[in-house]
């Protein structure tokens, strides 16, 4: 049972991230001499700037971040929160036991697949990332901001992007990232090539798209039988690249985000109502505090800039997300 042995695996992993975390706030606080000291300085900086509440401003925010080597965002496309809440999606729920869920998650008022993914993955809304269509239409160019992808890879991390639908494109200039697939359109198939991918190159960051509830739910209806069909589909997906992170090691080390880009009511998703903003919000990894739900909003540009911070990547001061610190475990540093 992937969760028995997820269970011991992660009290071992959290003794050890707590001894590391000792250690190294004992050896490097003066000097922070690591290759991330520009990225954590700016980090920091906008940690302050964004007056986070659960940011530990007299201390430095790095010796807190716990040893995450790999980020992986997962997005189930039109996934509804309160699907996830009732439906009893058995990869989700592992997520949830052995991390964190955000009760009130929401995307931007634009509640559409390309500017929520640009919103998403660029920590700004849609009046600076430029993304306002919806559609693939290559005559109107790429996303006018950096992305965490293009920040990533100024920082020499290596990067992926699986996505099904091709207007995602807009949102991955050329050169951006170090693999852009559309493996096909079901997500059986985007995940396993995705969990290839990822075991085998080992990317710093990578995200990956799923589309099958937001397929069904403008077909059939949001919450009807076919989509919620659908969703146990991208569940077992969900799954598919757990399970390959879990077999090859790489769980260990990987910060896991899993998130929509909308919600969607009766067949379509505007963004007026709540229902089509509400989306989940999962994260689980290294140092990550277990089953514990966030109460406060959690806004969808927060995913980009809480990448950043777990990569001990800058965080520019025009990102308006900010990096949620208050999914890690407390420092343990703080026994002394
Ligand atoms: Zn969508």
């Amino acid at each position: 049972m992937p969760r028995i042995r997820r269970g011991i695996g992660w009290t071992l992993l959290c003794v050890a991230g707590a001894a590391l975390l000792l250690h190294a706030r004992v050896r490097a606080q003066p000097a922070n001499a690591n290759a991330n000291a520009n990225a954590n300085a700016n980090a920091n900086a906008n940690t302050n700037t964004n007056a986070n509440a659960n940011a530990n401003t007299n201390t430095n925010v790095d010796a807190q971040r716990p040893r995450i080597n790999h980020v992986l965002i997962i997005s189930e496309d039109g996934l509804r929160a309160d699907a996830v809440d009732s439906l009893h999606l058995h990869w989700h729920e592992i997520l949830r036991k052995h991390g964190v869920w955000a009760a009130h998650a929401k995307t931007i008022r634009d509640a559409s697949t390309l500017p929520a993914h640009a919103s998403m993955l660029s920590g700004v809304l849609p009046k600076e990332h430029g993304l306002t269509w919806n559609n693939w239409r290559p005559h109107k160019g790429y996303i006018q901001t950096p992305t965490i992808f293009t920040d990533a890879q100024e920082h020499g991390l290596t990067t992926a992007f699986f996505t099904v639908k091709s207007k995602l494109r807009h949102i991955v200039p050329p050169g951006t990232v170090g693999t852009y697939q559309r493996p096909g359109y079901l997500c059986k198939k985007v995940a396993e090539e995705a969990a290839q991918y990822l075991t085998s190159e080992k990317p710093a960051l990578a995200f990956v798209h799923f589309s099958d509830p937001d397929e069904s739910g403008h077909s059939k209806g949001w919450m009807s039988k076919q989509q919620i069909h659908a969703i146990g589909d991208s569940d077992r997906c969900l799954g598919i690249l757990y399970e390959a992170l879990e077999k090859s090691g790489l769980i260990e080390d990987t910060l896991i985000i899993v998130s929509a880009d909308h919600g969607g009511h009766n067949h379509v998703h505007s963004g007026a109502k709540l229902i089509d903003r509400a989306i989940p919000w999962i994260a689980c990894g290294p140092g990550v505090r277990e089953d514990y739900v966030l109460e406060d909003e959690l806004s969808t540009m927060d995913t980009a800039a809480t990448a950043l911070y777990a990569l001990g990547l800058p965080i520019r001061p025009e990102i308006l997300g900010k990096p949620r610190l208050d999914i890690f475990e407390a420092p343990k540093a703080d026994i002394k």
